[in-house]
């Protein structure tokens, strides 16, 4: 019986050294729908230093898996996407509503290249949408470091961003969007990301 369980034990420690571990990383999220935890994309140095560029082959590479951990057992697995990954991989924003959770804004992680993109990840089908694209013209302040929840109003889905931190270059300037973390009780904004989101400018519909 000892030997059995010494066996058992050496085992599962051969086991466990074998588990996959995500790469350490910082200044990201991790968003629970379900069972499960889906950590994407933030900073990272060794062993593999993520591109100080826009976007490249290699950036895009890095940021088109999803680390997912199994509440139940504690294991994680690295699982490929679809689509195209948002390039504000640093800082971003993220909540979930139902099977899908949003991305936004976030640094680009070269210069001083910030994003007010949302992009929705499935988690069924692991494929990434754009929802609504980096522009100047219209939406919150390009941002990072800013966060968001998912609330119901009158009975309808919406995301409230808050916070975050990013150069003055909207146009026009967006009121009450400081570009202080101080203003992070002060600044929320609301999004209906399945019917109108930034006043009608994309028009996704939910589809349940
Ligand atoms: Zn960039």
């Amino acid at each position: 019986m000892a030997v059995r369980v010494a066996a058992a034990a050496k085992g599962d420690a051969k086991g466990a050294r074998k588990d996959y571990q995500p790469a350490k990383r910082w200044e990201h999220s991790t968003v629970q729908v379900g069972d499960y935890l889906y950590m994407w994309g933030g900073n990272r140095d060794q062993p593999a230093d993520l591109p100080y560029v826009h976007n490249n082959e290699r950036k895009k590479s890095m940021c088109s898996v999803m680390e997912v951990c199994h509440l139940s057992t504690g294991k994680w697995e690295q699982k490929p996407t679809t689509g195209n990954p948002p390039l504000g991989v640093v800082g971003y924003a993220a909540a979930a509503i139902g099977n899908e959770i949003f991305y936004f804004g976030g640094w680009c992680h070269h210069e001083d290249c910030h994003h007010n993109s949302l992009y929705s990840f499935n988690v069924d089908t692991f494929n990434w949408k754009e929802l609504s694209p980096t522009t100047s013209h219209h939406g919150p302040r390009m941002k990072a470091y800013s966060d968001m929840i998912a609330i119901k109003v009158n009975g309808e889905d919406y995301l409230a961003l808050v916070g975050g931190w990013g150069p003055s270059n909207n146009t026009p300037e967006q009121p009450g969007a400081h570009a202080s973390w101080y203003s992070y009780l002060i600044f929320a904004q609301l999004y209906r990301p399945f019917l109108s989101f930034y006043g009608g400018s994309c028009k996704q519909k939910r589809t349940v």
